[in-house]
């Protein structure tokens, strides 16, 4: 009806991320195709459509084009290594005009249309990418939800089953709060079949889950599609990535043992949800996941678990409401609830707690001490952000300009915030709980060439390529130019690396003198200059 559909990349088709898996700030909102390992593998549009927008950056999906089509959606390719000639010529000439790498393009109508199947653009690694592959999404056009992709794309290879570490088991209390009791152990029965081991306690309980779903030979560890857990037969929790909304990772914090998972690293997802939040992929109706144990009553439950293609794997668990396990209740009083403003003061510090910034009541310390503010470990899954501020009234001229609130990270260092500087106050918004103190930045960034020399001739190179380095706020901006006229450097800042392609400008002269000034966020500036000489 709308033309043909065929695959964006012409190779074999291996996953190396599914759609709606969980992963630290979001769900991921399509799915990562395999690129063999490396990049430049040719992206072809996916059905006849047009451009509605490029962007550029240095972050996020890197190089990225979003194609509407006449059936009510939009494809997304990410990550690109660059564009084909058309959309690259537009692109680079904004760049020009705009002198920046990062651009963020609307073609007019009717212009940049293409059929099913061109070629739009190259594999890559750019913006926030750990690895070469391409990232593909599905929308709606019209509400910008994000649709599984796998319904569309051919010939993927999947005969694997999702693989299940391990159960946890949780006390739950009618505010969504939990404690851990213990880990559950598992026994394979079967290549899809689990059995655990009888469960024996009371009250409002939860399960938590450690799995994994694997793609024929791609070895990524992979989120599943859907998950259904009954009791008695009955479901209790139950959802299907079929289609999620790019705000469900407000809620995200909640669907995970936050505590393990982002302080421990070991990544186990609830099988309950929070009464306060919301995702588009999962009904909230008698969905709650907690099972009530009542005294001398057995329960038996089942989870399955599955992947796109089918392939499923099965839990069966046993319950018997008897007092056995100990529970670990927190016995800590907490001196925030969540649904009250709180402002805490100390000598050179304030801290306020807007109303609803945690999801529950909540402890958290408050010490302030050698200019540190501690407000103990990141346990605490939050809502808001929060306001710190800094009384700054004594700093001499040179904190004033280069003094910023920054972060203490788990290795003792501290990380560049963004700082707001009034007067005698200076402030910070963060979701983050942790250590955080003030810090100065005096050092510029540093820069130096890689694939050339000083008074170079340069016969072999397409391009220039130079390492640029910050030390502790990062690069703010760079501006170069040779011969003084503007010239693009493509900024990936994962890598340290600026590159200038050479065929972007024909000079007159041989001789290019190449000014480059890398400025980091507090205005350090490093000034680099070379002479190299081209033969024509
Ligand atoms: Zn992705």
């Amino acid at each position: 009806m709308f033309g043909q559909i065929s695959n964006p990349l012409k190779i074999p088709i291996k996953i190396s991320g599914t759609f709606g898996e969980l992963r630290n700030t979001h769900f991921h909102s399509g799915i990562d195709i395999k690129t063999q390992g490396k990049q430049g593998i040719k992206v072809f549009s996916i059905k006849d459509g047009k451009i509605k927008r490029i962007r550029v950056s240095k972050v996020g999906f890197g190089k990225t084009i979003y194609m509407e089509h006449a059936d009510g959606t939009t494809s997304v390719y990410g990550h690109l290594k660059k564009f084909s000639k058309e959309i690259e010529q537009l692109v680079k000439k904004t760049q020009y005009e705009k002198k920046s790498y990062e651009v963020e393009i609307y073609p007019k109508k009717n212009t940049y249309i293409f059929k099913s199947g061109t070629l739009i653009g190259y594999s890559g690694n750019t913006g926030s990418s750990s690895g070469p592959h391409l990232h593909f999404e599905i929308r709606d056009t019209k509400t910008n939800y994000p649709i599984n992709p796998m319904k569309i794309l051919k010939n993927v290879t999947d005969t694997l089953k999702p693989k299940i570490d391990n159960l946890y088991l949780y006390n739950v209390n009618k505010k969504g709060k939990y404690f851990p009791i213990k880990k559950i152990k598992l026994k394979k029965v079967k290549s899809n079949l689990y059995l655990a081991d009888t469960i024996k306690n009371i009250g409002m309980l939860g399960i938590g889950i450690k799995y994994y779903d694997k793609q024929d030979i791609s070895y990524s560890k992979n989120g599943a599609y859907s998950i259904n857990f009954k009791i008695n037969n009955n479901t209790i929790f139950n959802y299907k990535m079929d289609t999620i909304s790019l705000y469900d990772k407000r809620y995200l914090k909640l669907l995970v043992d936050f505590e393990n998972w982002y302080l421990n690293k070991n990544k186990i997802q609830k099988l309950f949800i929070h009464p306060k939040s919301k995702y588009r992929f999962m009904k909230k109706n008698n969905n709650s996941g907690i099972i009530n144990v009542e005294e001398n009553k057995f329960y038996f439950g089942e989870i399955e678990i599955k992947d796109y293609s089918g392939n499923k794997s099965q839990i069966k668990l046993i319950i018997k409401g008897t007092y056995h396990d100990s529970i670990q209740k927190s016995t800590i009083i907490n001196n925030i609830k969540s649904n009250f403003d709180y402002t805490f003061e100390s000598k050179n510090i304030k801290v306020e707690f807007k109303k609803n910034t945690f999801f529950n009541d909540t402890f958290i310390p408050f010490n302030f001490q050698n200019d540190t503010l501690d407000l103990g470990k990141n346990i605490h899954p939050i809502d808001k952000k929060f306001k710190i501020f800094f009384n700054v009234k004594d700093l001499d001229s040179l904190s004033v300009a280069k003094g910023f609130i920054s972060k203490i990270n788990d290795r003792g260092r501290a990380e560049y915030i963004g700082t707001k500087k009034l007067k005698n106050t200076w402030s910070i918004s963060t979701n983050q709980i942790g250590k955080y103190t003030l810090s100065l930045d005096t050092t510029p960034p540093k820069i130096h060439p890689l694939n050339f020399k000083e008074s170079d001739l340069i016969r072999n190179i397409k391009t220039l390529r130079l390492r640029v380095k910050d030390n502790l706020s990062g690069i703010k901006k760079i501006n170069a130019t040779i011969n003084n006229t503007w010239v693009l450097f493509e900024h990936e800042p994962k890598n340290n690396l600026i590159t200038y392609d050479l065929s972007d400008i024909k000079f007159n002269s041989n001789k290019h003198e190449l000014e480059i000034i890398v400025i980091d966020k507090l205005e350090n500036r490093r000034i680099y200059k070379t002479t190299v000489y081209r033969n024509k």
